[in-house]
């Protein structure tokens, strides 16, 4: 039984526990969201290592980090290391996108073996690697590579189902055209083979497949906005009302969907985007990919998206893709992964901060406090990125005898405000006014609210040198 089905039933299962644990919530409120099909728990049972979590409206704004080799790189050991990356700087689930450099195979079962977070996929990726052409392709080998991957205990796939036949004459006249990989895949095959999307037309079968291994749909927006000319256009919206008849098929199967949706938004359009997706898909939770409110920065797309996604955060989607500084430019590095996680976890924070869940804000207060009490390593505690604070500090004030110092280089002693204020209070008597007293151990907030990021359960994750040095090797050896 998949989590909707128990969740319909009236269970309460263990991982509606643990989230009710991590989110500060009653199980039994977790229970009601998934069985209404506004939350998703996207749990494999073949997922071993998970710590289970949720992506909902009514909870904690989720980040998902893109992982995952291509035809230049990557090993085994390499991508572990990017999931590793991913969790530390705290990805609530990561997709293995891998396209190439290597078996496929054994990058993602290393990944799903290795990885407390869901992993989510897109199976058109891998079916694409196994043909010559793309009209090649037929609907048995893309319900093979889907049941496969399922039964390596994949927790969430992205399928672009909602990409039809009628719905490819209305992209004439974009920009951008298709800039969706599965999206332009299928447009593609589609005219090549002068037949319906088979996504499409197998949709039961693979809501059966699901159903088995409780694998969560993410409804691939094919169709999505790659520039903000094209944003709320006929074929990006035609294409949703398709995914709304979809998720109410996967939902009469007992199967748990979230929808993905654009793009490129101009920042005016966001809230209203994600009000006709939650209109159109009766409420299933929408996992935006940014969006990019402006198309003039290349090189900064964590940032043009990032303000996008606290904008979509804040007017009701449930997970944030992130997007990294190697948006349209290359394959991202470990760096890339710091930054763009860094973006997005700001976005998801301000945006329960502004949506004012329990508690939210208790990290800014307990951040700013140590900031005005001058306590430096504190700060560094609890900033989103401590190495990073600490590291800019320290260029110009690297000693000791800095680390209680009431000014830092920025503004220098004879200028620090701080330093100023408190010494004006002091002589006033008016010091002991000053609220110092957030307790993040009393707060309320979900983990995610609170630092450090990345803070995972990973008591079932079996460790890294295991996986490269035994179970890969197998992997590879069964080859
Ligand atoms: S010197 Fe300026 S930036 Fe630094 S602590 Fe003082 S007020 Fe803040």
């Amino acid at each position: 039984m998949t989590q909707l089905e128990r969740a319909r039933a009236g269970e309460v299962t263990s991982a509606m526990e643990r989230i009710a644990e991590r989110e500060q919530v009653d199980p039994e409120y977790v229970r009601e969201q998934v069985a209404e099909g506004q939350a998703v728990i996207p749990a494999n049972r073949h997922h071993d290592a998970l710590d289970p979590m949720i992506i909902g409206r009514e909870f904690s704004t989720k980040v998902n980090a893109n992982i995952g080799a291509s035809e230049t790189t990557s090993d085994i050991s390499e991508e572990l290391e990017k999931l590793h990356t991913a969790v530390h700087y705290g990805a609530d689930t990561v997709m293995d996108l891998s396209t190439g450099g290597g078996d496929l195979d054994a990058i993602r079962q290393a990944n799903v073996d290795h990885s407390p977070v869901p992993v989510g996929t897109v199976p058109i990726y891998e079916a694409r690697k196994q043909v010559d052409a793309v009209e090649d392709l037929t609907a048995e080998l893309l319900l093979d590579v889907i049941e496969k991957q399922a039964e390596q205990g994949v927790d969430y796939m992205t399928i672009h189902a909602g990409v039809l036949m009628e719905h490819l004459p209305l992209t004439d006249g974009r920009k951008t055209g298709i800039v969706s990989r599965g999206g332009s895949l299928l447009a593609q095959w589609i005219e090549e083979n002068a037949m319906q999307n088979p996504l499409y037309t197998h949709f039961e079968e693979i809501c059966e497949i699901f159903a088995e291994h409780d694998v969560t749909f993410s409804l691939g927006d094919g169709l999505r906005p790659g520039c903000i000319a094209d944003a709320g256009d006929e074929a990006q919206y035609a294409e949703l009302e398709t995914l709304g008849d979809l998720t109410r098929t996967a939902w009469d199967h007992d199967v748990q969907v979230m929808v993905e949706g654009p793009g490129h938004v101009p920042m005016d359009q966001i809230p209203e985007q994600i009000e006709r997706q939650r209109e159109v898909c009766d409420g299933a939770p929408f996992y935006v990919l940014g969006p990019l409110v402006t198309d003039v920065a290349p090189g900064y797309d964590h940032i043009t998206s990032s303000i996008g996604a606290a904008i979509a955060g804040q007017s009701g989607a449930a997970m944030l893709c992130y997007v990294t500084p190697k948006e349209h430019l290359g394959l991202p590095d470990k760096e890339d992964v710091r930054d763009g996680l860094a973006a997005y976890r700001i976005a998801a924070h301000a945006a329960d901060v502004a949506n004012d869940r329990p508690g939210a804000s208790d990290w800014d207060d307990a951040l700013s406090e140590a900031r005005y009490a001058f306590d430096w390593n504190e700060q560094f505690d609890l900033a989103l990125d401590p190495e990073r604070a600490k590291e800019y500090h320290d260029q110009t004030l690297p000693g000791d005898n800095y680390k209680d110092a009431r000014f830092c280089s920025m503004c220098g002693a004879e200028f620090c405000s701080m330093r100023i204020d408190q010494d004006a209070r002091d002589a006033d008597g008016e010091m002991d006014d000053i609220a110092d007293d957030t307790d993040l151990d009393e707060s309320p907030a979900a983990d995610v609210n609170r630092p450090p990021v990345g803070s995972h359960d990973t008591s079932n994750v079996p460790p890294v040198e295991d996986v490269v040095d035994d179970a890969t090797e197998d992997l590879l050896a069964d080859d």
